[in-house]
């Protein structure tokens, strides 16, 4: 599982320099304009989300310009986005943080009306720089397909830590929001141009084969290779052979198809993943 996380962040992170979306916003760390962008693009595609906020932080700098503006005022530029709750909500809000500012309810942004859990991670991440995932339906899609997973929130929880060590999470934030719209997509993912799907449990389960056509396949095998090894890093032959439900021979095939992608190494009685 560690050699799997690791290629997931590596990847994701070497995809988003190269892929990545320019916003004005993203550079930011006032948190104002954080929450903004946030509450604008719930239920809301990014893009249509961010001509909004132009015109958003022009009439409203600060918390305070919106709290002393009226409700009337925030609806009528939010005109043609849709879920009016949300503009009453952030009036609401610059109330509070008029009021108060936002390092006086820090860390608590949650007491902020239409900000949950993914909101505030957001801020804690973006503005603050703390080490936190901010877990939407993107991540959850990307973790739950890429690990084969179906209980993604308790997966992510116990395995948040280790998975942002040693990396911006910011940046790797905003790499889960890109990948999820342009590549890991809700319908139709890009699986063929995708960097993770050599390693992608969603990918070696499912494309190009219904589940009868798979199952007993030497690509199902491969997949149930890979996945032992990357759970394991490395392991004896003798173990997989015990593991892996299959005659030795159709085991071999597939160990040597998997040696010849590069993606194992096999040694005499010890098979390791290639993390090279
Ligand atoms: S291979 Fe497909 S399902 Fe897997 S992470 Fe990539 S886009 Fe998502």
């Amino acid at each position: 599982m560690e050699t799997k996380t690791k290629q997931l962040k590596k990847t994701l992170l070497i995809w988003y320099k190269k892929n990545k979306r320019t916003f004005s916003w993203r550079e930011t760390k006032d948190p104002w304009k954080i929450l903004l962008i946030e509450i604008l693009s719930q239920q809301t595609q990014i893009e249509r989300a961010d001509t909004y906020y132009k015109k958003f932080i022009k009439e409203f700098p600060s918390p305070t310009s919106m709290s002393n503006s009226s409700l009337k005022k925030v609806l009528t530029i939010w005109s043609g986005l849709g879920y009016n709750n949300r503009a009453r909500r952030l009036y609401e809000s610059s109330k509070i943080l008029a009021e108060n500012g936002f390092d006086k309810i820090y860390p608590d942004f949650e007491i902020l009306p239409g900000v949950g859990q993914y909101t505030k991670n957001a801020l804690l991440s973006f503005a603050y720089g703390e080490k936190v995932l901010a877990v939407d339906t993107n991540v959850e899609r990307i973790f739950s397909r890429f690990f084969g997973i179906d209980n993604t929130k308790d997966f992510i929880k116990d395995n948040s830590d280790y998975f942002l060590k040693k990396v911006n999470s910011r940046e790797l934030n905003q790499a889960f929001m890109d990948f999820g719209s342009y590549i890991c997509k809700s319908s139709n993912p890009k699986c063929d141009i995708c960097p993770l799907e050599i390693t992608c449990s969603k990918y070696f389960f499912e494309k190009n084969n219904s589940i009868e056509k798979f199952r007993g396949s030497n690509r199902e095998l491969r997949g149930k290779l890979l996945k032992l090894l990357l759970e394991n890093n490395k392991i004896k032959r003798d173990e997989i052979y015990i593991k892996i439900d299959e005659k030795e021979e159709k085991i071999e095939k597939a160990l040597h198809g998997l040696e010849k992608d590069n993606l194992i190494i096999l040694k005499k009685n010890i098979i390791e993943i290639n993390s090279n």
